[in-house]
């Protein structure tokens, strides 16, 4: 095979880029004259969902037919969104999961998944997880893996390719609505989007866990990216529902309602609280009357994966 032949070809694929935008009654928020769209992400590809696919698509054309090797927790979307990746592309994939005690214990099904796509687990103490980004403990971990000459994506997939990706997002919405409401993991997503969002519009992020530390990630990420701060975006920190992975009964009733009034199956971990952070924000009169509010639905629920 030459070089050229191992370059993924991701057109095969058939993206639905642009992803569909859609208006979406809401009478919570057409009460205080707010308009509600709906950035279906979560339709650009059945398995490389959402955002997943946006951050993904420039490391898997980098990584030129190497082994990828990346990191996660144990329900990391991302981490299956790259083993998905790497089945649908041929790719050989490796995924380091942060837990040494889950190695001897049956699948979750979300790494249950990931194990047929193909992925290779490798699982590491909490302790060596944490310094995983230190270059003496990242070659030990990957040799560990057997992925001594992989491409590595990090954590979360965020790195300055992946946000590159997510200036299309922005791209698609510029002219179609003044607010942009992201969830945020890493904070990858919504680096990219506010890069790529035309004057006058702005970007909500919404980070899902705690801790205050994502407005200096986005900026590292924007730099790392486009070598400098680029567009208007702030951060609302007080929808995290205790963090990540957490929830609430509020939360849950929220999202059971919110898929039956717009049919729209609602992602738990990150969706359900930037919807639920949007309409509290519109019934605290937050956002003028006239304003579009655009959703960002980043991801959909796994089937079988509650
Ligand atoms: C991964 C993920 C996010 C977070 O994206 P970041 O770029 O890490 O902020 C948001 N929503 C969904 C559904 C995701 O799977």
């Amino acid at each position: 095979m030459t070089s050229r032949d191992a370059v993924p070809d991701l057109a095969a694929l058939r993206p639905r880029l642009p992803s569909p935008l859609c208006a979406s009654a809401d009478g919570r928020l057409a009460r205080h004259g707010v308009r509600l769209l709906l950035k279906r992400d979560d339709l650009i590809h059945p398995e490389l969902i959402g955002n997943k696919w946006r951050k993904l698509a420039p490391n898997l054309t980098a990584a030129a037919g190497r082994t990828v090797a990346t990191f996660g927790g144990a329900y990391s979307n991302h981490l299956r969104a790259t083993a998905a990746a790497g089945r649908l592309l041929g790719l050989p994939t490796v995924g380091v999961v942060r837990g040494q005690e889950l190695a001897g214990r049956p699948l979750n099904p979300s790494l249950a998944r990931c194990v047929a796509d193909g992925m290779r687990l490798h699982f590491v103490d909490r302790s060596t997880y944490r310094r995983k980004s230190e270059p003496s403990t990242l070659a030990a971990v990957l040799r560990a893996a057997g992925a001594q000459d992989a491409y590595v994506v990090p954590e979360g997939g965020s790195n300055a390719l992946a946000v590159q990706g997510c200036r299309a997002l922005g791209e698609e919405l510029r002219g179609r609505a003044d607010v942009i409401a992201v969830a945020c993991g890493t904070g990858g997503t919504l680096a990219g989007l506010a890069a790529g969002l035309g004057a006058g519009a702005r970007a909500l992020g919404v980070p899902v866990l705690k801790g205050g530390f994502l407005g200096a990630e986005v900026r590292a990420l924007q730099t790392a990216a486009f070598g400098g701060p680029r567009g208007d975006w702030s951060l609302d920190e007080r929808f995290h529902f205790g963090g990540y992975a957490r929830t609430t009964p509020a939360l849950e009733s929220f999202a059971a309602d919110f898929e039956d009034r717009h049919g729209l199956p609602v992602e738990r971990l990150y969706v359900a609280k930037m919807l639920y952070a949007v309409v509290a924000l519109a019934e605290e009169g937050a956002f003028a009357r006239g304003t579009t509010v655009a959703a960002v639905v980043t991801g959909a629920p796994l089937p079988g994966i509650s």
